[in-house]
């Protein structure tokens, strides 16, 4: 490979064929120059996902597939995203939002959504999309955290779930709603008007890269959600990743199934791949398998980029309904959110003939991090390899604070990152020491741990938190999960430690079955058997108890803390993430 025809701007990646060119070509990369490439100096996340393309002639190409739950089809080009958007920042100006003012969206997978996202960052202003199904409260805290001034939504949600106590937030000055249908409630702006009555030439707010852009609550997966202010440089991230992670391409149709509401559907449903200027689909429905298999064909889907939940609520299904689609346009799959049980690599294989890719970051990281990479081999079970231009590491911290990288193929421990790349997250709003906390010298602390592999992979181990101590082991849940997994009746698992006289812990296993299986007594003892031959006794979960469903964070994520919480009659905790689950079936 010729090395000086690797391009040295943000918008002209192209595909080097192994990882040692990804490498070469991100140190070839000229940060600077991305930076102030016509941006007066600054750098601005829009700009580089929307405005860019259009100024290179390429206006015209669909930016966005639109799938409306109805059967709707609506197709927006580079330009007219553009238009929109523009539309959006102008109607933010003339309203005297400020620079700076956060704009909170609570919108489906909704058009306008999308000018607003874009149109907030044109304007520079702090974008922050709210997942339309949270309740009330967890809506109205999340705009206290973080000052909201503006709130993008449609008439239907805001009467439900925003009208009884709007007045009581100070900081929220403008409501502004689609779908009004021609009845606007009184001290709210009917968006759609206003927006049709906007220019659509807009010059964008000259930010510069340490400018807040987005912010992001965290899951809420082992605790309270913490809100993570990301800055207009990550854009930089978010562009490269897409391209050596997800291998996107100029031209590709890809499909991410996040929800805006999360920062997978934000930085890698939106951003990341305008940025590589392929056309996104969006789908405002909710998941169902064979929609959602239909869409992969009739949009001739090439890059896929999902979720482990989803992936084994689809194995989940079965084989024969995927069979009766053409997904012949799919090139690479990848998933993320959650560890991707070996099973679900090995099932995307048969099926779909190619693995998924697990990727591995967090919202504080504003981007993948860790990868299976599309020129590499892919290890089931494995998040993969940093990607080029990220230093991760294992490492300890003792009692007295001192850190130790752990660097012996195998040995377990925080999975860390060296400090310094684009997207990182620059604070968790109005929580400085907790901020501060994340940090040691020149590390980043993931909370997560790992151990890294002689080929240099990474393997997920558990969140810190939810290790299990039991006679002396450590048992990180993913494993045990992973081979309940391999079962056949096995559709998911969740596992925690429970207090034990004797061993400290002992591990108890959730498990959701697929449909056909009786949760009877002989399936328990068949499960137990399995966990007790593959793991050995001193790992093997003690007990079981079958559940319809496991509960979840609303971006797909087993909540283990609730399942432990509810298992020792504690107090729930902060559930506002929570999506709805069910009760106990049978238990062993
Ligand atoms: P909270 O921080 O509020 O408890 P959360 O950590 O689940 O919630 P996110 O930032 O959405 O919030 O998720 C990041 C976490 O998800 C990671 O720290 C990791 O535990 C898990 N995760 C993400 N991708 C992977 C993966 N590929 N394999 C294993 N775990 C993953
Ligand atoms: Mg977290």
């Amino acid at each position: 490979m010729d090395f000086d025809t690797i391009p040295k701007t943000l918008d002209r990646f192209r595909p080097p064929p192994n990882l040692t060119d990804y490498r070469q070509a991100y140190r070839d990369f000229d940060w600077q120059q991305a930076r102030i490439k016509d941006q007066g100096g600054g750098i601005n996340i829009a700009f580089e996902a929307v405005d860019r393309h259009v100024q290179e002639e390429q206006g015209a190409q669909p930016a966005l597939v639109w799938l409306g739950k109805q059967g709707e089809r609506r197709v927006y080009s580079y330009g007219q995203l553009q238009g929109l958007s523009n539309r959006f920042a102008n109607l933010l100006t003339d309203l005297g939002v400020a620079r700076g003012d956060a704009v909170f969206s609570l919108c489906g997978r909704t058009p306008p959504l999308y000018a607003a996202l874009l149109g907030s960052l044109k304007a520079g202003n702090v974008f922050c999309p709210l997942f339309s199904a949270f309740g009330p409260e967890p809506i109205r805290s999340r705009m206290e955290i973080g000052d909201a001034r503006v709130l993008v939504s449609s008439a239907r949600l805001y009467h439900k779930k925003v009208a009884p106590w709007r007045s009581e937030l100070p900081h929220l000055r403008q409501v502004l709603l689609y779908d009004c249908q021609g009845d606007c409630p009184a001290g709210c702006l009917d968006l759609d008007l206003a927006l049709s009555e906007a220019s659509e030439i807009f010059t964008n707010c000259p930010t510069q890269a340490e400018d807040p852009a987005l912010l992001h609550f965290t899951s809420g997966t082992t605790g309270p959600p913490k809100g993570a202010l990301h800055v207009h440089e990550a854009v930089i991230h978010h562009g490269y990743s897409a391209w050596c992670a997800l291998d996107l391409h100029p031209g590709d149709v890809y499909w991410c199934t996040a929800d805006p509401g999360w920062v997978t559907g934000t930085s890698y449903g939106v951003i990341a791949p305008l940025c590589n200027r392929v056309t996104l689909v969006v789908d405002e429905a909710e998941f169902d398998p064979e929609r959602w298999y239909r869409i992969l064909a009739d949009e001739r889907v090439n890059v896929w980029y999902t979720a482990p939940t989803a992936i084994r609520m689809l194995m989940k299904v079965g084989d024969e309904l995927v069979a009766r689609f053409d997904l012949g346009a799919l090139r690479f799959m990848a998933s993320v959110g959650e560890p991707l049980n070996p099973e679900a690599v090995v099932w995307g294989q048969r099926v779909f003939g190619m693995p998924f890719h697990d990727n591995w970051w967090q919202t504080e990281t504003g981007g993948i991090m860790l990868a299976n990479f599309a020129a590499e081999p892919v290890k089931p079970g494995s998040m993969g390899q940093p990607l080029p231009g990220i230093r991760a590491g294992i490492v300890q911290v003792d009692e007295q604070g001192q850190l130790t990288e752990l660097t012996t193929p195998g040995q377990v421990g925080e999975l860390a990152l060296r400090l310094g790349w684009p997207s990182m997250f620059r604070g968790y709003l109005h929580e400085e020491a907790r901020y501060r906390n994340c940090f040691k010298g020149n590390w980043y602390l993931s909370g997560d741990l790992a151990y890294r592999d002689q080929d240099g992979y990474y393997w997920f181990v558990g969140r810190s938190k939810e290790l299990i101590k039991s006679a002396g082991h450590l048992i990180g849940p993913f494993e045990v999960e992973s081979v309940l997994l391999e079962h056949p009746a096995v559709a998911e698992a969740g596992v925690i430690g429970i207090p034990d006289e004797v061993a400290g812990e002992v591990v108890k296993a959730f498990v959701a079955l697929k449909p056909g299986y009786e949760p009877d007594d002989e399936l328990l003892k068949s499960l137990l058997a399995h966990a007790r031959k593959r793991l050995g006794p001193a790992v093997a979960p003690r007990e079981i108890t079958i559940k319809d469903n496991l509960p979840k964070t609303r971006s797909g994520k087993i909540m283990r803390r609730l399942l432990r919480a509810r298992e020792l009659g504690l107090p729930p905790g902060d559930i506002s993430t929570l999506e709805s689950d069910e009760g106990d079936l049978h238990e062993k």
